[in-house]
């Protein structure tokens, strides 16, 4: 953002009416939308030991603001490129718009999956010929380019595949109702990547959309994985059960990374 700009010169002047450390220090709070004014305001208090009292009553709403403006990211740039902000201050400000970024990516990635989910269920993929063993050889990803951003592809037979290996059941329980597909006599279940595809660029050389790394799951387990506040039980299971495959294909990972992209 240019400094000349009065989008800068805005943010810039409702920063400093927060107070840029006071912003990332309670930028969760600030963007808890359950969390009132009041108990903001009583926690600035009590853990702000700059403030007084009669402070907080223009700095909630006007950090609020950003947040509703959908500026928090940018308030966050210019909170990490402002020298004279405290450095603790310049340095959570990064670790939280690093957190931020991947939030971005996962949003991005929900809705991609989304498009795919939809083109596979119109498909005919049900009646094409599915490979019913792993191939475990080495893959390099592969990426369509578009003439401002590329984009890791995903493949329906591949994920077609997935699907059939996991019986058209949902990984997490296999008891979880399914139901009959409208085009098909296969169990309605969707594919999912457990690693995301993009974490592509964490991955070099080895492709993400294989189906060692797609899961099936019925439709309650892939909405709470994307959306749900509570996810570890899920997660770590699909995780437990897919770690030797996901090695096999060179994907070698934690679960505290994995994590990392579930945020
Ligand atoms: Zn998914
Ligand atoms: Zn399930």
């Amino acid at each position: 953002m240019d400094k000349k700009d009065t989008k800068y010169i805005d943010l810039n002047t409702t920063l400093s009416a927060v107070g840029k450390a006071v912003f990332v220090n309670f930028y969760y709070d600030f963007k808890n939308a359950s969390l009132s004014d009041n108990v903001i305001a009583e926690k600035l208090l009590r853990e702000n030991l700059n403030t007084k009292s009669d402070n907080q009553n223009f700095r909630i709403p006007r950090a609020r603001h950003i947040f509703a403006e959908g500026n928090q990211l940018d308030a966050l740039k210019i909170i990490i490129d402002s020298s004279r902000v405290d450095p603790m201050a310049r340095e959570k400000a990064r670790l939280i718009l690093a957190e931020e970024l991947v939030r971005t990516q996962a949003f991005k990635e929900c809705v991609d999956e989304r498009g795919f989910i939809e083109a596979l269920n119109k498909s005919i993929v049900y009646t094409e010929q599915r490979e019913s063993e792993y191939n475990n050889n080495p893959e390099p990803a592969k990426e369509t380019r578009l003439i401002q951003t590329s984009r890791y592809q995903r493949s329906k037979k591949v994920s077609s595949n997935a699907l059939l290996k996991a019986g058209f059941l949902c990984e997490v329980n296999a008891e979880h109702p399914v139901f009959v597909r409208k085009n098909s006599n296969d169990n309605y279940t969707e594919p999912h990547h457990l690693v995301p595809l993009f974490a592509q660029k964490d991955f070099p050389g080895v492709n993400l959309d294989r189906e060692q790394n797609i899961v099936s799951l019925c439709s309650h387990c892939h909405n709470l994985l994307h959306y749900g506040a509570d996810i570890d039980g899920v997660l770590y299971k699909l995780y437990i059960d897919r770690k030797d495959l996901l090695q096999l294909i060179g994907i070698e990972i934690s679960y505290e990374d994995l994590r990392k992209y579930y945020l």
